[in-house]
Order: structure tokens, then sequence, then C-alpha cells
């Protein structure tokens, strides 16, 4: 799959729902209102797109939400993806927030899951409270440590937020290093409404030379397929990364689309290019009308997002699209 802009478009992110037991402060806000469970696909419905998403071109795929594993029977939607790997698909992996992790973390291994993204911005208890609103910190802790039992590498991703956790780097960074974790820095996005947006904005790039004064940033060509720009952390040997939609725009070499759990197709995080692929799907059990529905999709993917914190650049949470 091509698109107009001559990018290859090789990965898929597929919110598998939009509900969370977490509503983290940036992403949700404190009353939010969920699509009918009557809308959303089923977990088969999902199997039978990302099959034809990965006879089309597409070879990873990552489960996202909301929070992917508060979806009922989840498991069963990744062990069938599972059975992708090595036919035509390489990686099956998911960002959780880690509070149900424990549970799943030896299954998830099983299916072919090699690695995950965790989200934790905190290691303070009550700021991870205050941060997450419903959430607790130690069943995050517990699943990150199944997960890594269970073999799985993991990446946290913590979003840097002025005046939250913007004296928190250094240790975050060191405890990654301990546990053997790399970590990912991400600036707050423009996405629906949420409070205290603009005030909490962190430029990563202020931050990252802050590090460099106490830590030794060694370049990396790692990538993961995704936006992230990593360097190596010398006295740890780990990854760190940051995503820095505002400071170094990553669309140039954007190779994904997102699809949402009703079956609707986002071409970009930051604009409202849409397919209706549900309809698709639903219209005829032979694939042709969803394969010329995809087809429709990446041929209408924007050239970029055009983010400005000042302003929400979409209505839809960043649970809806999936961060
Ligand atoms: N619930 C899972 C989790 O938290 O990892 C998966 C979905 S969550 C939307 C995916 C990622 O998006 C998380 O790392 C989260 O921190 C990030 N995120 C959410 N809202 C964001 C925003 N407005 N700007 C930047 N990142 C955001
Ligand atoms: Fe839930 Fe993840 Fe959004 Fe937090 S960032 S509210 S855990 S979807």
């Amino acid at each position: 799959m091509i698109d107009p802009f001559g990018r290859h478009v090789s990965y898929l992110r597929i919110s598998v729902t939009d509900r969370c037991d977490f509503r983290c402060v940036y992403c949700m806000a404190e009353d939010m209102s969920f699509l009918p469970k009557a809308d959303l696909l089923s977990l088969e419905e999902m199997e039978r797109l990302c099959a034809a998403f990965i006879r089309m071109g597409v070879t990873k795929l990552r489960l996202t939400g909301g929070e992917p594993l508060v979806r009922r029977n989840v498991m069963s939607l990744i062990e069938g993806l599972g059975q992708y790997l090595g036919h035509g698909l390489e990686e099956l992996t998911l960002t959780t927030n880690g509070s149900q992790l424990a549970k799943h973390a030896q299954g998830l291994a099983q299916a072919g899951v090699r690695r995950i993204n965790v989200s934790l911005d905190t290691l303070d208890e009550t700021k991870f409270a205050r941060v997450t609103r419903w959430g607790r910190l130690g069943p995050v802790l517990e699943g990150i440590a199944a997960a890594k039992a269970a073999g799985l590498a993991i990446k946290i991703n913590m979003v840097a937020l002025k005046g939250v956790n913007d004296d928190e780097f250094d240790n975050m960074l060191a405890w990654c290093g301990r546990e053997g974790l790399d970590l990912c820095l991400i600036e707050t996005m423009p996405m629906g409404e949420v409070t205290h947006r603009e005030e909490t904005h962190l430029r990563l790039g202020d931050v990252r030379a802050d590090l460099a004064r106490r830590w030794t940033l060694l370049p990396s060509n790692y990538a993961t397929g995704g936006p992230a720009r990593y360097v190596t952390v010398e006295e740890t040997g780990q990854k760190l990364g940051f995503i820095t939609p505002f400071s170094h725009n990553f669309c140039e070499s954007c190779n994904r689309v997102r699809l949402t759990c009703t079956g609707t197709l986002y071409m970009c995080l930051g604009q409202e290019d849409a397919v209706d692929l549900r309809k698709a799907l639903r219209a005829s059990t032979d694939d042709e009308a969803l394969e010329a529905a995809i087809n429709r999709g990446i041929a209408a993917k924007p050239k970029g997002h055009d983010f400005d914190i000042g302003r929400v650049a979409v209505p839809r949470h960043m649970s809806v699209t999936g961060g």
C-alpha cells in the first residue's frame, strides 16, 4: 500500500476499545462518554480486518485503545492474530497502561508478542493517582515485573508534563536502567478537550538538552517503525526515545494508519480524514468491498498533522484513535 506521497503503509494500529480503567488527565476528560457497545466491531470482525490488512502489506500490528486489556476476551483476538506471525505479519505488539498486565503477560508471550509499551508517567504513588485519576501504581509495577518474567521486552512511555513529572526524568531513566527497560518521552498532543493542556506542555528539546548535562546520550540508528527518535544512554545501556510532534515533525516517514473499535480507519492521528470499514466489512462475506475501502483510505492519507498546542487539532480524544 503506497499513499499519494510515496510512503509505504505497513503498520496498523487498532484501538480495540475506547474504554479504560484510568482517566489520565492529558488523554481523557473526567466525565467521558463512551461508544455504545452495540457499535463496536466484534473481535472476529477485527481479526478479519487485520487479515485483510496483512494480505495487503501490513507487517506490524499494534493493539491499543483505550486500554486494550480491559476488552472482554481480548486474548482470543491476540491469539488469533498471533497465528499470522511468520505468515505476512512480522510483529504483533500492544500499548497498555499495565493495570491488567500481571494477568496476561504469560498469555501475550505465548501468543507471539515479543515486546510491549507500558505507559508510566511517574514512580510516585500519589502523583500516579493524580495523573491517572483512577489508577494505582502498585498493580502496574506488578504487571511490568510479570511481563519481564515472561520474557517480554518493555518500553516505558512517559508523557512529559510541566509541573507534574518534570522533576522525575533522571529518576525514571535510572530506574529503567536498573530494570532493563527502554524509555520513551512523549510531548502532549492537542487531541480532544482536556484540562490544563497548555500549562503542562513541555518541549522535549529542552528536556533532552538538560538530560545531556548528566547523562551520555549516544547517537543511535535504532528505530521501531514508530515516530520516536532514539539515543543510547551510555551509563545504563538502555535506549531513550523522544516523540516530538511539535519540534520535529515525524510525518514525512509516516508508515501507519489507525483503526478505531467501530471500524473507522483514520489515516492520520491529527486529521479527520477517515473511511468507514465496518460498512464494507458487513456488506459482504468476501473481502472485495473491504479491500477497495482500504485502498480508498490509503489514497486519502494526508501529508501530515498541523498540531498547535494552543488549538485542539481534532475533537476526538487520544483514546478513540489509539495513541
Ligand atoms: N491505555 C493504553 C496506555 O495508556 O498505554 C493505550 C492507549 S493510550 C491512548 C496510548 C499512549 O498515548 C499512552 O502512552 C499515553 O500516555 C499516550 N497519550 C494519551 N493521550 C495523549 C496526548 N494527548 N498526547 C500525547 N500522548 C498521549
Ligand atoms: Fe487510559 Fe491510556 Fe488514556 Fe490513560 S492514556 S486514560 S490509560 S487510554
